[in-house]
């Protein structure tokens, strides 16, 4: 397979963390004869000090002859004090989901083998850890809605258009189908609204029922409303296997994936359009505090390749041959600060990237 991947490094820990991901993008190549064609451009921080904006044309161009886009990330206390629409995040990260319409924000909440005593869950609820995915609606909704404002009041309009609900379910349902022929388990979703309270929810569960029976009547469908989904994530994590929900929801459920998944060095994530095009991005930040101290967990940044593979290129493969490197490394005890526990050996972030190349 021949494709093109621009690279946007950033700031911070980015370029640090991105040097080990294309690493394990060439192994890939070597061992699956696929030829990438990798573009760098600037962004964030990087954009402004080399290109006067945090977005530059430039870097909008090299994304838009790309087949998907691997994301470091951006930010820092260098651009901090610039005005909030000029800054690295707002500046470049936004409009870029914007520009290319970047519908559906895939996290995954999976904690590897030998890591589950980051979780602060009780054992007996992490058991041998847990593996799902939240699919999270992120173009619509009351962050997109009609906003206003009166003397006494302010209003967000929570609104869905059923095209809107089955783009996002349909991510949902293959994500789930493609888990499945990776792992042999059942295909599972989880859809999550508040269909007893809010219109816009009795719609989405609608819609999602359609999209169910004429699409995807093989996959278990099951329909929680979002309170009861914040409590049963904390009590049974592993009978979960896709997630999705609508923009507000989403944020809220997926950052407490995130906290119940362990380390932020260990989570990856995706922002998908129609057609394949996705940006993959580490769920933490530039994490300005450890730059340049060798010390930084490379493996979201890995993780974000092998989601990328995964879900741009229909790579399933060359993706799980990643995440059993990446297993396999943990079970010879490596380990990067972060994620770091009595007896086990203490790596800085080249010797991680290396150790995971190796294994491939
Ligand atoms: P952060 O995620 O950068 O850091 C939080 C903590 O986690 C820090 O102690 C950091 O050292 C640690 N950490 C993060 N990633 C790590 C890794 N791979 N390995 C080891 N430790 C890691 O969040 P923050 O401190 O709130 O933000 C720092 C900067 O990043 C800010 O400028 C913020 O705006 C920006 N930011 C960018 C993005 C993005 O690019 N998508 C997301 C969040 C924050």
């Amino acid at each position: 397979m021949e494709k093109k991947i621009a690279v946007l490094s950033g700031d911070g820990i980015g370029p640090e963390v991105m040097i080990e991901a294309i690493k394990v993008l060439k192994k890939i190549e070597e061992k699956f004869g696929h030829s990438f064609q990798l573009t760098e451009a600037n962004i964030g921080g990087a954009g402004i000090d080399n290109e006067g904006k945090a977005l530059p044309e430039k870097t909008i161009e090299v994304c838009e002859e790309a087949d998907a886009v691997l994301f470091g990330s951006v930010g820092g206390p260098k651009w901090e004090n610039l005005p909030p629409n000029e800054q690295p995040e707002r500046g470049a990260l936004l409009p870029l989901r914007k520009h290319f319409n970047l519908y559906a924000n895939l996290r995954p909440a999976k904690i590897f083998n030998g890591l589950q005593a980051a979780s602060p869950l009780r054992a007996d609820i992490v058991g041998d850890g847990f593996d799902f995915l939240v699919v999270r609606e992120l173009t619509g909704g009351a962050y997109f809605g009609e906003k206003g404002s009166d003397e006494t009041s302010a209003w967000d309009l929570m609104k869905y258009s059923v095209s809107e609900i089955e783009r996002i379910v349909r991510v949902a349902f293959q994500s789930a189908k493609t888990r499945a022929s990776a792992t042999g388990k059942t295909a599972k979703v989880c859809s999550v609204d508040k269909a007893n309270v809010l219109s816009s929810s009795v719609l989405w569960r609608k819609v999602t029922n359609e999209i169910h029976q004429s699409e995807f009547p093989e996959i278990e469908l099951e329909h929680l409303y979002v309170d009861n989904a914040a409590m049963q994530l904390l009590t049974r994590p592993r009978d979960f296997d896709v997630i999705v929900t609508e923009n507000l929801f989403g944020d809220i459920l997926s950052d407490e994936s995130a906290q119940i998944s362990g380390s932020i060095g260990m989570l990856a994530s995706a922002s998908l359009s129609d057609g394949g095009f996705g940006l993959y991005e580490p769920s933490g930040g530039s994490a300005p505090d450890i730059q340049g101290m060798g010390i930084a967990n490379p493996i979201a940044q890995i993780l974000s390749l092998s989601l990328l593979l995964q879900h741009s290129f229909g790579l399933t493969d060359e993706a799980k041959a990643i995440e059993n490197a990446i297993q396999s490394v943990l079970d010879d005890g490596l380990r990067t600060g972060d994620i770091m526990s009595d007896g086990m050996k203490k790596v800085g972030t080249v010797e991680m990237g290396d150790a995971i190349c190796e294994k491939i």
